[in-house]
């Protein structure tokens, strides 16, 4: 399982999807809807390879 970073045009909110790499492709043919405003127009992040630590949990 992997998390891809979204970020949705409409309001600027920024989410993250958690999808098994196989779906990377559908995720990127077919991004997830903002969860704040429920847009479509949201776009993926860049993802970075560096792995940063997990803060805020
Ligand atoms: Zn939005």
């Amino acid at each position: 399982m992997a998390s891809y970073e979204f970020e949705c045009h409409a309001c600027s909110e920024r989410f993250q999807v958690n999808a098994p790499m196989s779906e990377h492709e559908n995720l990127k043919a077919h991004p997830p809807i903002c969860p704040k405003c429920a847009s479509h127009d949201t776009r993926q992040l860049v993802s970075l390879f560096s792995s940063k630590p997990a803060s805020g949990y």
